[in-house]
């Protein structure tokens, strides 16, 4: 085993295996971990939006993500009480895509390990080692339960919401919002559905996304304080809150559900400080939004490209530069996070009453996305993958904004 590496990446699954393959990929000795058994399923969901597919095109990992039966979706259904409005995206965009998370997540950490990651999953980080006021690596444990250290000149939180790496560097909490709504979902087979759509009715939200094995995600998103319309039965609960809904009850009038109902309603809004001397967050772990609008997963790939030029750019510049590369990552992070945050802040408190306020707001934060995507950096791309024809790759240097 390696014992001398230049990254540490502590969390494997969206923003950390990207980052780590990224890393990889530039030459370094990257260990990644992970509590979780990997590969495996997570309690999130996952539909990835064109800037996201974008990248995982770049990244040589978009085909991967297709031949595991993935649909390719390019149209979106939107309906605000009675009105509805459809859209689709031009047949030379990245399309969206909705893969399982056990697919998604597998097909990341397998290229992080061909990129030559080190992986050790079923290890808990414990928190940060520290030298000097520098981060100079971790405590951690795997299965015998004895700590032990490992040390690198950086070390990246992409460790989630919870993150160890956070709260053992103290970093602190900005422009916060508690948690608005509560979300709740199960996977169907047997309901005919090619496009993803989305319903805005009565305070409530639902998607349906087509993904992997011919099933689709059913999900609910309701105000935080009508959660107890859950308790004591999740099964029905979810059920009425979905059939409340125009015209879904008989879309699944013959379709079977094929998981158990899921539920979160610990969905806060937050951004965290993202560097300090020798360490840095990524993902969730830095920054988190209600999951309305779908964008996490966009935003954690977003992290890992900008983060592994901040790194290969300050790791061979020494300590100093490496921290202004590292605060230099976090406040492109924040510029290019920050409107979608507000907007979706707005919308995700929307009581939906109004169809036409609805409307408007759910357009304020897609222009809000499209200016998000035109943010640095541009996808990391892989020498061996040509750019799709035709298609615009969200913040490629022609559609930079001037800063
Ligand atoms: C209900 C719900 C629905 C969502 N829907 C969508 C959607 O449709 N589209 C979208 O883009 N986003 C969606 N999101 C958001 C998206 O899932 C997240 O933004 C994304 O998963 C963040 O990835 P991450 O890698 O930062 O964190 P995570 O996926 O949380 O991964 C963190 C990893 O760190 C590991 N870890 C944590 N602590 C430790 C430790 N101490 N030691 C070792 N390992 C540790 C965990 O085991 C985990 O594997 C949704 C979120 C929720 C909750």
């Amino acid at each position: 085993m390696t014992k001398h590496f230049q990254v540490i990446v502590c969390g494997a699954r969206c923003a950390g295996a990207p980052l780590a393959m990224l890393l990889a990929r530039k030459g370094m000795r990257v260990l990644l971990v992970d509590r979780d058994p990997l590969p495996s399923d997570s309690l999130n969901g996952h539909l990835v939006k064109p800037a996201g597919t974008a990248r995982l095109a770049a990244w040589g990992l978009l085909d991967k993500v297709l031949r595991a039966g993935t649909p390719a979706l390019r149209r979106r259904r939107l309906e605000v009480d009675t009105q509805v409005v459809e859209s689709a995206l031009d047949d030379g965009s990245y399309p969206m895509v909705a893969p399982r998370r056990s697919v998604l997540d597998a097909i990341l950490l397998e290229a992080a390990v061909s990129a030559g990651v080190q992986v050790e999953d079923r290890t808990t980080v414990r928190g940060p080692k520290w030298d000097s006021g520098r981060v100079s690596g971790i405590r951690l444990s795997g299965r015998g339960g004895a700590e032990r250290v490992v040390t690198a000149p950086v070390v990246t939180g992409a460790d989630g919401r919870h993150s160890t790496i956070a709260r053992g560097v103290g970093a602190e909490i900005y422009d916060a919002a508690p948690s608005l709504t509560a979300a709740y979902w199960a996977y169907w087979a047997g309901v005919d559905h090619s496009a993803v759509a989305v319903r805005y009715r009565g305070g409530s939200m639902s998607g349906v996304f087509p993904t992997n094995a011919g099933q689709v995600l059913a999900f609910v998103a309701v105000p935080a304080g009508d959660r107890k319309r859950f308790h004591g039965d999740i099964a029905a609960g979810y059920r009425n809150a979905l059939f409340e809904f125009d015209g879904v009850e008989a879309m699944f009038a013959s379709a079977t559900r094929e998981s158990r109902v899921l539920g979160m309603a610990h969905l806060p809004n937050y951004f965290r400080r993202s560097h300090g001397p020798g360490w840095a967050l990524a993902g969730d772990a830095g920054h988190h939004k209600d999951p309305l609008v779908a964008r996490g997963i966009s935003d954690a790939f977003r992290d890992a490209d900008a983060l592994a030029v901040a790194v290969e750019d300050g790791l061979a510049a020494g300590p100093r530069a490496l921290d202004r590369a590292l605060a230099s990552y976090a406040a492109g992070r924040d510029a290019a996070c920050a409107g979608v945050y507000r907007h979706n802040l707005a919308l995700a408190a929307d009581d939906h009453q109004d169809p036409a306020r609805t409307l408007e707001l759910v357009r304020r934060l897609s222009d809000a996305e499209a200016q998000a995507d035109l943010r640095f950096p541009a996808p990391s791309t892989h020498p061996l993958v040509a750019p799709l024809p035709g298609a615009a790759v969200p913040g490629s240097p022609s559609r930079l904004e001037k800063q």
